[in-house]
């Protein structure tokens, strides 16, 4: 059970509900988030009186379920708030933004080109991982130092935003230095020493869903980060493992409209990732913005065959460019733009 103070409440309003839960031979733990206070009630017996709980002063609601601590509601969605990608653009608004990219950076040349054809295409964003989290160790792990200044060099000749993971901690200060924005990996979106640490950052985070996670394990990961300090969390729909084989992962489109319920954070759709095949990209994508999406996340590389790493699901650039041509008529068809 979860007491939820109101955003207006003190710490010594939280103190004095822990002496009334002491009073009802009950144990509370407060956090006292960025966002919000909330206590749990970490034990209790049967003079716990919830109703008389709900009612005390600065108490917002008591709830049972940790959706409920966000103020999840039925019926209406909830406003999204946009968040900034760089300094001319932001997801979560009437516009829907493409952030594209190779998988991996390889060579500045490769990166460069990808570059600038996403960029011709009206892809607002460059993504490109230095920092990999490969299944295996004998995979190659990206060019970690040398390839942030690769994609510093390329944000300053394109002005396009900067998306790059970060695995660890340790990865948090050189890759804010660069990138507009710090990616969670799927692998990571469990990590809480690292979603805390993104919480003192101001950085814009990217949290892709892990790939066996509920939607409420993927919104509380994003809570991790808001409830430290940082507000701005854009959520990534990459896909989940089920049994499925015809497809890398299955991309679970139906939470688009569900986090629109239930959140205020801007959701985009990882079509790459999300099906481990090119062909399937285009349709998919589609597929994101006809639900809601308020972005796409795209593998591009300018020779899908030679690339380092998921070449089977990076589009090509004539493939990339022919995808955002038919982007736009279908934005403008669901009331927005591209
Ligand atoms: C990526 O986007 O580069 C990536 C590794 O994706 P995911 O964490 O979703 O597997
Ligand atoms: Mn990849």
């Amino acid at each position: 059970m979860f007491i939820v103070m109101e955003p207006s409440s003190s710490r010594r309003d939280v103190d004095r509900i822990l002496d009334v839960l002491t009073g009802m031979d009950a144990v509370g733990y407060a956090c006292h988030g960025a966002t919000q206070r909330v206590i749990e009630v970490l034990e209790a017996g049967a003079g716990l009186d919830r109703g008389r709980l709900a009612g005390l002063p600065a108490v917002a609601r008591v709830v049972d379920e940790p959706l409920g601590v966000l103020g999840a509601r039925g019926g209406a969605e909830r406003e999204t708030c946009p968040v900034p990608l760089g300094s001319r653009a932001a997801v979560g608004g009437q516009r829907v933004v493409v952030i594209a990219g190779p998988c991996s950076v390889e060579d500045e040349g490769r990166l460069v080109e990808a570059a600038n054809a996403v960029a011709a295409a009206g892809a607002v964003a460059l993504r490109g991982g230095v920092f990999k989290p490969r299944t295996s160790p004998y995979s190659y792990q990206g060019l970690g130092a040398r390839g942030l200044e690769m994609l510093g060099r390329v944000r300053e000749q394109t002005g396009l935003a900067v998306v790059t993971e970060v695995m660890c901690s340790e990865h948090v200060e050189p890759v804010r230095a660069v990138a507009d924005v710090l990616q969670v990996g799927s692998r990571n979106m469990h990590n809480t020493p690292l979603l805390k640490a993104l919480g003192e950052q101001d950085r814009p985070v990217l949290l892709k869903r892990g790939w066996s996670a509920t939607l409420e394990e993927f919104l509380m990961a994003a809570e991790y980060i808001r409830q430290a300090g940082n507000p701005r969390v854009i959520l990534c729909e990459r896909g989940i493992r089920t049994h499925e084989r015809y497809v890398r992962n299955t991309l679970a489109l139906a939470v688009v409209p569900e986090v629109k319920r239930v959140s205020d954070l801007p959701i985009i759709v990882d079509p790459s990732h999300g099906t481990g095949r090119a062909d399937l990209v285009a349709p998919m994508s589609r597929a994101a913005i006809a639900c809601g999406a308020d972005g796409l996340l795209i593998e591009v590389h300018p020779v899908p065959s030679r690339a380092w790493s998921d070449g089977a699901q990076s589009l090509d650039v004539a493939a990339f460019r022919e995808l955002m041509a038919g982007l736009g008529p279908l934005a403008a068809a669901c009331s927005r733009s591209l």
